[in-house]
């Protein structure tokens, strides 16, 4: 298959954690990836905006890159307290997360609105993580895939290509609560996802890196990292600590 080609991303979203403080944490794993065996992966750390200047330092001559969390649509203007994708593409920033479902949920985020982010991503040369999943209600339902492709289908900007695009099968009702899909269904949706991409961009679609992400640990990053068409992981809470998550860095490969 392809999609074996695709090289693993293993990225960390620290969401609303972190102080200048932090560059202890992240040293410990700079430090910890410089150890052989090399990781197999490529490693992303998104940290809140305001720590990606200051540990752009941190992660000097280590294969950690940073990424960022959430953007405006637009590059710049009359927008108190937004932080536009050319902002972070400035401070050093290599992505950006996009339609996570704490955005999705708390700020009403529609898939129209993520689409238009990711493009600003695009714009400001910068890849875009885009995430998607289903409710637990909606699991519950049985429509995990039609929920899923529908999300797929309108935050996917029409120009992405898989150098500038990465999507985050994210299920609402496994972040931050310890529970996952069973392997199955992630094979499921992420093969769903595969399927479409290939419907719309043709043999890229093979390309594009899927991630999974929704309460991955060192203890199950191994099997899931083996599933069919799981091209790495974005990691919530297990990304803070160096020893959490360099051995899901490792798990990939
Ligand atoms: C996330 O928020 O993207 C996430 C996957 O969180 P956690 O790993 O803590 O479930």
């Amino acid at each position: 298959m392809p999609q074996r080609k695709v090289k693993p991303l293993i990225a960390g979203n620290w969401k609303m954690n972190g102080l200048r403080n932090a560059a202890k944490e992240l040293r410990r794993m700079a430090a910890q990836c410089a150890k052989s065996p090399k990781p197999k992966a490529d490693v992303l750390v998104c940290p809140p905006v305001q720590l990606i200047w200051p540990l752009r330092e941190t992660v000097k001559g280590s294969p950690i890159r940073l990424g960022a969390q959430d953007c405006h649509p637009k590059a710049s203007g009359a927008h108190t307290g937004d932080v536009s994708a050319e902002m972070m593409a400035d401070v050093g920033a290599r992505a950006v997360i996009v339609g996570h479902s704490e955005r999705r949920t708390d700020h009403g985020e529609t898939s129209g609105l993520v689409r238009q982010k990711a493009e600003a991503v695009h714009g400001a040369g910068l890849t875009a993580i885009i995430c998607l999943g289903e409710t637990e209600a909606e699991r519950d339902a049985g429509r995990t895939i039609r929920v899923i492709g529908k999300q797929l289908q309108d935050s996917v900007p029409a120009d992405s290509k898989p150098q500038n695009t990465i999507i985050a099968y994210e299920p609402v009702w496994a972040i931050g609560t310890g529970r996952t899909p069973t392997l199955k269904d992630i094979e499921k949706a992420h093969k769903a996802l595969r399927t479409r991409l290939v419907k719309r961009f043709g043999a890229d679609g093979e390309k594009f890196r899927l991630l999974y992400g929704g309460s991955v640990k060192p203890g199950n990053a191994t099997e899931i990292l083996a599933i069919d068409n799981v091209n790495g992981a974005l990691v919530g809470g297990a990304s803070l600590k160096a020893a959490d998550f360099i051995p899901i860095v490792q798990a990939a490969g």
